[in-house]
């Protein structure tokens, strides 16, 4: 099995070499935006090697390219040209089936890169060199230069068990700093069940961004008050500076939302890496209905504007991104991570299977089963069922010898066995539990 993922490599550039790479990276968005143009005057064209038979020259003459990146250029204006038309594809076919009447305007002209990027392929562009230096092709020739990363990302490079790819030299403007972007391949072994020690439901929602319960009575708790809040004040400055709508008002507003994706991102890291351990088994649930769920309920004409005011004010927390965070550690640590239904997770007695509405009394923090009287967090309910649900998973793929990462995609008649499997669950361990609360916050 492979794992794909990406290093951001920190460049510890001297000032000649941030000049140098600000010439590359500069000219290579000019040559991109000259090619982009040429390719729309051969019809939209997306064949590559076309493409470049037009530019190379100019490419190489002109914006004073080395002859890889001359290739590279019409290589991945291709590319874009090509995901553009089948956006404009599904338009077309949206358009006809009257699903929508907006009509896709990405091709009308030429389209424009922005950013300050450029491609570089490994070994050609840029390579690997002793004393933990990188050596990088510019417009002057090459540069070697110092960098810094996430210590594990480093450690693949330098043993070489990473497979690396291709990579992107890429400028962060608030900061003025580049980075290197480089992808990379990892071998990871195939798992046994037999290899599984541990078996763990994640479950997220408003009051705790993620609930996370083991089968030996292990949990952790992340709150999401603090980090809500924060995210909520996001939310407001934004509002406040759409409003303005002056160009100083855009420019920070562009600055804010990539704070405030950076913010997300670092607490969905943060709660991941303590979710995951090595070896185990981690149920998700599946995220298809999360919207509504999360969506506060007074909603519309029926609202108070008081109660609109604090809707609109909530940030909407990126789970589905906690997700693939959680599941991109499990396959690095030796663990699985796996979707499971969502259906009545929360209602559901993990003692009898008794599953009712009225579990949860006046919708408060305690779940009472009406029918056998356990009691418990109301948080932790769902996580324990997910629980549960990947402890019958694991069964069948000891049992089957094939494991089934996503339930998802089969009959409603598969799904309603499914279903009435689960109803059949018990949480049997007596011992009981105790509650930690974890801040996520700690490192962000
Ligand atoms: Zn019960």
């Amino acid at each position: 099995m492979h794992q794909t993922l990406t290093a951001k490599l920190k460049l510890e550039v001297t000032a000649e070499q941030k000049e140098q790479l600000a010439r590359t990276s500069l000219a290579y968005r000019e040559a991109l935006n000259y090619t982009s143009g040429v390719a729309y005057q051969m019809g939209k064209t997306y064949n590559g090697t076309k493409i470049q038979k037009e530019v190379y020259y100019t490419l190489r003459e002109k914006f004073k390219l080395p002859s890889q990146m001359a290739c590279n250029v019409p290589r991945q204006v291709g590319a874009t040209y090509k995901s553009l038309r089948t956006k404009l594809k599904q338009n077309e076919e949206a358009t006809a089936s009257g699903r929508t009447k907006k009509r896709y305007k990405g091709l009308d002209k030429p389209p424009k890169y922005v950013s300050r990027t450029c491609t570089l392929n490994y070994q050609r562009d840029y390579s690997f060199v002793k004393d933990q230096k990188v050596s990088v092709v510019t417009l002057d020739g090459r540069i070697k230069v110092n960098y810094q990363g996430y210590s594990k990302h480093l450690e693949m490079i330098a043993s070489g068990v990473a497979k690396i790819g291709a990579a992107k030299l890429w400028y962060s403007k608030p900061t003025k700093t580049y980075y290197l972007l480089v992808s990379m391949e990892v071998e990871v072994p195939e798992l046994a069940p037999t290899d599984i020690n541990r078996v763990l439901g994640v479950d997220v929602g408003q009051r705790y961004i993620a609930v996370a319960a083991d089968t030996r009575n292990k949990t952790q708790f992340f709150s999401g008050k603090k980090v809500r809040h924060k995210a909520s004040r996001y939310v407001k400055a934004r509002k406040t500076l759409q409003r303005k709508g002056t160009r100083s008002a855009t420019k920070k507003l562009v600055a804010l939302s990539g704070r405030e994706r950076r913010f997300i991102a670092d607490t969905n890291h943060c709660i991941a890496s303590q979710v995951v351990t090595p070896n185990s088994l981690i149920g998700l649930e599946n995220l298809t209905h999360i919207r509504e769920r999360t969506k506060p309920k007074k909603k519309g004409e029926k609202a108070s504007a008081k109660q609109r005011r604090a809707n609109s004010n909530k940030a909407r927390w990126s789970f589905a991104e906690l997700h693939s965070f959680i599941d991109y550690k499990a396959v690095l640590s030796g663990s699985l991570a796996m979707k499971v239904d969502a259906h009545y997770t929360s209602q559901a007695c993990p003692c009898c299977g008794h599953t009712s509405k009225e579990n949860r009394p006046n919708k408060g923090l305690t779940f009472v089963c009406q029918s056998c009287g356990y009691t418990l967090h109301a948080d932790l309910v769902g996580a324990r069922n997910i629980a549960l649900r990947v402890l019958l998973s694991r069964q069948d793929w000891e049992s089957t010898g094939r494991f089934s990462a996503v339930p998802g995609a089969s009959s409603d008649e598969a799904k309603g066995e499914r279903l009435s499997r689960y109803s059949q669950l018990r949480w049997t361990i007596d011992a009981i539990s105790t509650l930690s609360e974890t801040e996520p916050s700690g490192e962000v």
